[in-house]
C-alpha cells in the first residue's frame, strides 16, 4: 500500500492536465476519464484500495490455505479476476443509465464548413463610417505602432486599424506569438466528402460511436468525420479518406460509397484543454479570437461579438470570467497584463 500510494498519487498528477483536456472536449464527447474502467482504477486513492483488498485477501487465504506459494498463487489469481470482472460486469451496473434525446429543430438548416464563412462574407455590409472590407491579403506580420495596429501583407500592402483581431484559426500561433500568446493552436483537421443521397440520412445524423457525420447539402450529402493532428497546409491523406469509408461502410450498408466527389480536408483550430483563445493579448491594440476546435461555426460568431463589445466599451464580458475564459486568462498571465509593455515595431 505504501508503493500503491506514491505510485497513484504521481500517475494522478501526471494525467490530471490529460484528464481535464479530454473532459472539456465538448458535449458530444462521451468519453470521461474518472469513470472510464481503466482510468478509475489508475487514480486518486482506487489504487490504494485495491492495494488494501489484495492485502486482506492474501492474509485470509493465507489462513484458509496456510502453505506461502499456493496462498499467494490463489491470490493473485483471485486479484486478477476481480480487476477484470468488477470493471466489465459489475461497475456499469452500480450506476443508472442515463438516456438524452436531443431535437433537432426543423428551421435549423446545416451550412457548408467550406462554403459558410464565403456566403458571410459575401453578404457581409460594413457600414461607410466603418470604412471597408479587404480581402484576399495574406497578412505576414501586425505591428503595434502606438495609436493602433497595422497588418503587412505579403505583397507589400498594408492596412491600418484601431485595433487587430486575429482569427487566423489553426494558423493562429505565428501572428500571436510575438504578442505574447503561448498557448498553442494545433491544426486538428476533419475530413469530408459529398455522396449522391441515395441511401443516405435525409436529416443531419451524428454516429458518435463511429465519429462520422452525414449531412445533407443540397442535392449531396456531405459524410464527414476525423481529427487528424498535423500541418495545417498538407494535402488530404487518402488513408484518413478511407478510414472514414470503412466507418461509413457498416452504417450505411446501401449507400454507394465509391461515388465521393469534393474530397476536402480542413483544420479545427485546437488548444491544449479544448477552451478558445478570445482575449487581449499583451497588446492592447492586439487581441486574438480562435481555438473554438470543432465549435467554430457555432460559437465563433458569439465569441466575436462579445470581443468587439470589449474592445468597443473597454469592459470584458462577463461571459469571459466562467470557465471559457481559462484561456484567456492564461494567455494574458503568461503574456503579462495587456497594458503592459505593448509591441512596438
Ligand atoms: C469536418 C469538420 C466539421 C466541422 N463541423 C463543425 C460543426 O458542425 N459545428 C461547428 O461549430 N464547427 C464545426 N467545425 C469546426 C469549425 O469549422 C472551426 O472551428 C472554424 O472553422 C474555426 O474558425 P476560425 O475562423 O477560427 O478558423 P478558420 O475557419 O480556419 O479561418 C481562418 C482563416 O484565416 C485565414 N488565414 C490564416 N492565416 C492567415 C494570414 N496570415 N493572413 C490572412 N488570412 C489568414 C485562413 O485562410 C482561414 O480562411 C468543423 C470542422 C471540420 C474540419
Amino acid at each position: 500500500m505504501s508503493a500503491a500510494g506514491p505510485a497513484a498519487l504521481a500517475v494522478s498528477w501526471w494525467s490530471s492536465p490529460i484528464d481535464r483536456a479530454v473532459n472539456g472536449g465538448g458535449a458530444t464527447d462521451t468519453y470521461f476519464p474518472r469513470l472510464d474502467p481503466a482510468a478509475f482504477a489508475a487514480r486518486g486513492v482506487v489504487p490504494m484500495g485495491h492495494a488494501a483488498f489484495a492485502f486482506v485477501l492474501g492474509v485470509a487465504l493465507g489462513l484458509v490455505i496456510r502453505r506461502t506459494l499456493p496462498a499467494m498463487a490463489t491470490t493473485f489469481a483471485v486479484q486478477a479476476a476481480v480487476q477484470i470482472v468488477v470493471p466489465l460486469w459489475i461497475r456499469p451496473h452500480l450506476a443508472a443509465t442515463a438516456r438524452t434525446t436531443v431535437p433537432i429543430k426543423p428551421d435549423g438548416a446545416p451550412i457548408s464548413i467550406q462554403d459558410g464563412a464565403k456566403q458571410i462574407v459575401t453578404h457581409l455590409e460594413v457600414p461607410p463610417v466603418l470604412g471597408h472590407l479587404v480581402t484576399g491579403l495574406e497578412v505576414t506580420r501586425i505591428r503595434d505602432v502606438g495609436a493602433g495596429a497595422v497588418a503587412l501583407a505579403s505583397d507589400g500592402a498594408s492596412v491600418r486599424a484601431d485595433a487587430a483581431v486575429l482569427a487566423s484559426g489553426a494558423w493562429l500561433g505565428g501572428l500571436a506569438a510575438p504578442f505574447g500568446v503561448r498557448t498553442p493552436v494545433q491544426s486538428g483537421r476533419g475530413y469530408s466528402f459529398s455522396l449522391p443521397p441515395d441511401g443516405l440520412p435525409t436529416r443531419p445524423t451524428y454516429f458518435a460511436e463511429q465519429r462520422v457525420v452525414c449531412t445533407p447539402l443540397g442535392d449531396r450529402v456531405r459524410v464527414a468525420g476525423m481529427m487528424e493532428f498535423t500541418a495545417p497546409d498538407r494535402p488530404p491523406d487518402p488513408r484518413r479518406v478511407q478510414a472514414i469509408v470503412n466507418a461509413a461502410r457498416t452504417l450505411l450498408p446501401s449507400a454507394d460509397l465509391t461515388r465521393r466527389t469534393d474530397v476536402w480536408a480542413g483544420p479545427r483550430p485546437c488548444t491544449p484543454d479544448g477552451l478558445p483563445l478570445v482575449g487581449p493579448t499583451r497588446s492592447p491594440r492586439v487581441h486574438v479570437c480562435g481555438g473554438h476546435g470543432m465549435w467554430g461555426i457555432a460559437l465563433g460568431p458569439l465569441s466575436g461579438k462579445l470581443l468587439a463589445e470589449s474592445i468597443v466599451t473597454g469592459r470584458r464580458a462577463p461571459e469571459f470570467d466562467g470557465a471559457a475564459s481559462a484561456a484567456v486568462r492564461d494567455t494574458v498571465s503568461r503574456a503579462g497584463r495587456p497594458c503592459d509593455a505593448p509591441e512596438l515595431g
